[in-house]
C-alpha cells in the first residue's frame, strides 16, 4: 500500500473514532492478513473481521475461522451490506457481542453436497425446530432463536461464517454478487404483503426514503395499488418516480402536502416519532398502520385516537427470501441505484463511517473478488 493511501485510511479511521467507539486491533491496513486479503494469499485459520464489544467497534485480523456444528454450512462471504441496524447495534439499541453483519452473499465451503461450491444468500434467524412457534411454522419467532450478526450468532462481516444449511438458498447464476446482497432487506419488504392483503384499490403511503423505504416502495408498486412514497430527499424520491411512483417531499413546512386521513395502509419505515405521526395522521378510520423499521427507545403515541379511529397496527420484521431472489433475478426491483459507495473489508471501521452518514444509502463490503 502506497504511503499516500495509508495516510488516506489512517485519516478516515480517525475521523470514524469521533462517529463510532472504534479500535483498530493490530495494524489493519498493513498487517499480512490485510495484504493476504488484498493480495488473495494462502488462507491460514484466523480470520479478518468487524467485532463489536461494549459498544465499540473493532477491527480485528485474530478471530478464529469458525467451525461448522452439525446442520450448518461453513460460508465464504464474498459481499456483505451495512444495514440501519448494524448502526443501532453499535450505538447499543441491543446489546451484541460479536460478528456484526446480516446481509450477505458467500461460497458454502463445507455442508451439503448440493450446496458446495455454489453460491447462497442465507436466512438470518436460526431456530430450534422444536419450540411452539417453530412447531406452528413461525421459525422467525423460535424462543430459542440466535439471529446472525444480531443475537448470539456471529455475522457476515468476516471472511466466514456459519449457518444452519436449511437457512441457505443458492443463487440463481443470472443474479449478481451485488444484487443479491439485497435478499434480506428486500425479504423484509416483502414481508408486509405476507402479513396484509394489499388490494389493487388501496391508497398505500410509505414513508421514508432510505435504503429499506426504497424497497418497501417498489414491492408495494408491484401489486398495482397506488403508492405514494414520502421523504425528504429530492435525488431518492426521483429512483422511485423514474418507476412510475408518486412521490412527496416531507419536512418542516411541507407536511401539508400529504392529505389527512386519505389512505387505506402507512408505511413507517424512517424510525422516528415524527414519521410514525404521519403515518397516523395521513390514515383513514380502520387504515393499517405498518411499522417496518425498529424505534431506538421509545414512541409515545395518542392511544385513544387509535381506538376511536379503529386502527390496525402491525409490526413487520423479517421475510421471504425465495420471493426475493426471483424479484431481484427478473430485475422486478432495481437495486443498482441503492449502492453508494464499496469497502474492502480490511477498511470496514471507514465503510461505517460512511454508512452512518445521514442520508447514505447502501454500503457493501467486499471480502473477496467475484467477478459476478
Ligand atoms: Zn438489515
Ligand atoms: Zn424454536
Amino acid at each position: 500500500m502506497n504511503q499516500q493511501l495509508v495516510e488516506t485510511h489512517s485519516t478516515t479511521l480517525s475521523r470514524t473514532a469521533r462517529v463510532f467507539n472504534v479500535i483498530v486491533r493490530q495494524s489493519a491496513c498493513r498487517s499480512p492478513r490485510y495484504d493476504r486479503l488484498m493480495n488473495t494469499q494462502p488462507m491460514d485459520t484466523a480470520m479478518v473481521g468487524i467485532w463489536l464489544e461494549d459498544g465499540t467497534l473493532q477491527q480485528r485480523d485474530d478471530l478464529p475461522r469458525p467451525t461448522p456444528p452439525d446442520g450448518e454450512a461453513l460460508v465464504r462471504v464474498l459481499r456483505a451490506g451495512i444495514c440501519n441496524t448494524d448502526l443501532e447495534l453499535v450505538r447499543g439499541y441491543y446489546p451484541f457481542r460479536g460478528v456484526l453483519g446480516h446481509e450477505f452473499v458467500g461460497v458454502v465451503e463445507s455442508g451439503p453436497r448440493t450446496l458446495v461450491g455454489r453460491r447462497v444468500v442465507g436466512e438470518i434467524n436460526a431456530s430450534c425446530g422444536g419450540c411452539s412457534p417453530c412447531r406452528a411454522a413461525r421459525p422467525t419467532h423460535c424462543s430459542q432463536r440466535t439471529v446472525l450478526g444480531i443475537v448470539g450468532r456471529n455475522g457476515c462481516f468476516a471472511e466466514y461464517l456459519t449457518l444452519p444449511a436449511a437457512n441457505l438458498l443458492p443463487v440463481p447464476d443470472a443474479l449478481s454478487t451485488d444484487h443479491a446482497t439485497f435478499t434480506e432487506p428486500l425479504a423484509a419488504a416483502l414481508e408486509i404483503q405476507q402479513q396484509i392483503q394489499i388490494r389493487p384499490e388501496d391508497r398505500v403511503l410509505v414513508i421514508g426514503d432510505g435504503k429499506l423505504g426504497l424497497l418497501v416502495a417498489q414491492t408495494l408498486a408491484l401489486t398495482g395499488c397506488a403508492v405514494t412514497a414520502a421523504g425528504r430527499h429530492v435525488e431518492k424520491l426521483d429512483l422511485l418516480r423514474a418507476r412510475g411512483i408518486d412521490t412527496v417531499i416531507v419536512g418542516r413546512n411541507a407536511d401539508a402536502d400529504i392529505e389527512a386521513t386519505e389512505f387505506d395502509v402507512a408505511v413507517e419505515v424512517t424510525g422516528n416519532a415524527s414519521g410514525f405521526a404521519l403515518a397516523r395522521q395521513a390514515l383513514r378510520p380502520r387504515g393499517t398502520l405498518v411499522m417496518k423499521s425498529t424505534y431506538a427507545g421509545e414512541l409515545t403515541v395518542d392511544a385513544s385516537s387509535l381506538v376511536v379511529d379503529e386502527i390496525k397496527l402491525i409490526g413487520s420484521r423479517c421475510g421471504p427470501f425465495a420471493p426475493a431472489i426471483r424479484l431481484l433475478t427478473e430485475r422486478r426491483v432495481d437495486v443498482t441505484p441503492l449502492i453508494a459507495a464499496r469497502y474492502p473489508l480490511a477498511e470496514g471501521l471507514a465503510a461505517f463511517e460512511h454508512a452512518s452518514q445521514r442520508g447514505t444509502l447502501k454500503v457493501l463490503l467486499h471480502m473477496a473478488d467475484d467477478a459476478r
